[in-house]
């Protein structure tokens, strides 16, 4: 089960306000064995995980390393996640997106795409259709970043051969690398205008895009794979963000998606634990058929190298080793 489960670690160059307010570097990184150290009062603190990325290190590597191949696995008809973990300005959506302007920074996202058009044009044999959707969670309420009607709230449900399901979800076909990101751009910015109207901050909300890629065989065999690739809500403690009233309430709920889902992996990954606490929030309900079992999950833990967000790096580096 270990296998199933990787984590890695990112951490982000200095912004230009950690430089004008002077920030100390408090992370260091031994990329050879993985360890990244963690400075403060006191001893340093270690850890370790599948792989840690520095300042410089680029989407392109962190693809070849690490979700490559789970992508492939996708392809073969097995599910598959990804998930950005980290405080708000982390680099959770450079990593998943990246920046168009930089080829190495191309995001993990786009490079999915590319790899599983790739790997359908080069395999004989075969009948390949793609969908993908792309949904958000805000507040425990899910709305689809794709659909007609933006502020409708959908439900999640349980069927009996499809397993879980979004009862009204959009499914739209993909025939190429292009289809799939116009719909990663559409939703991407609908997520931040359906924030801004509603007042509410996008980096409260999770996303989930997925890509299903269904295979059709000579002989007639169907396989479907399917890959989730979220971008979750900002971790940081609401504590320093001082949210009261409504926010408080939001902040609570955000809470309750993440430690559900650090519960839910660390679970997979001890491995005797008899039951898996999936239906404690939507995103673990929603992410069931793609976490345990044969898939594949690779987590990001992404930080900031800023002394002033030592705390919240420490916060991250646990909760991602409570993944492995
Ligand atoms: P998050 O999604 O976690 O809130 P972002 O991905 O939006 O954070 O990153 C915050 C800012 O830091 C953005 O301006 C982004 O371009 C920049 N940034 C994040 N990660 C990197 C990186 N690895 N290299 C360069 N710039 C980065
Ligand atoms: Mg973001």
């Amino acid at each position: 089960m270990a296998e199933s489960v990787r984590v890695i670690c990112r951490c982000r160059p200095l912004n230009q306000r950690e430089i004008a307010l002077n920030s100390k570097i408090c992370v260091e990184m031994d990329s050879s064995i993985g360890q990244i150290a963690l400075h403060g009062d006191g001893p340093e603190k270690l850890f370790s995980f599948d792989g840690v990325y520095y300042m410089d290190s680029t989407a392109e590597q962190i693809y070849n390393d690490i979700i490559y191949p789970l992508v492939e696995n996708v392809i073969e008809g097995y599910n598959g996640t990804v998930f950005a973990y980290g405080q708000t300005g982390s680099g959770k959506t450079y990593s998943m997106q990246g920046d168009e302007k930089i080829p190495v920074q191309k995001g993990i996202i786009p490079r999915t795409f590319e790899h599983i058009f790739e790997a359908i044009s080069t395999t004989e044999n075969t009948k390949f259709l793609v969908h993908a959707s792309y949904l958000e969670i805000y507040n425990e309420e899910v709305r689809d970043l794709l659909g007609q009607n933006r502020d409708q709230k959908l439900e999640v449900k349980e069927h009996s051969e499809r397993g879980i399901y979004v009862a009204g979800l959009t499914m739209h076909v993909c025939h190429s690398f292009r289809d799939c990101e116009r719909l990663m751009q559409t939703g991407f910015d609908n997520r931040h205008v359906g924030a801004t109207l509603m007042n509410k901050d996008s980096s409260r909300s999770h996303s989930i895009f997925t890509i299903y890629v269904e295979a059709l065989s000579e002989a007639g065999n169907i396989r479907m794979g399917k890959l989730n690739l979220v971008d979750l809500a900002g971790s940081e403690r609401q504590a320093k963000t001082g949210a009261v009233g409504d926010r408080f309430k939001e902040a609570t709920k955000i809470n309750l998606s993440l430690s559900a889902l650090g519960n839910v992996i660390s679970a997979l990954v001890d491995g005797k634990a008899k039951h898996i606490p999936y239906r404690d929030s939507k995103l673990t309900r929603l992410l069931q058929d793609s976490l345990g079992g044969n898939t594949k999950t690779v987590m990001i833990a992404c930080i900031s190298p800023s002394d002033n967000n030592h705390d919240e790096s420490l916060s991250t580096l646990r909760y991602a080793n409570r993944a492995k």
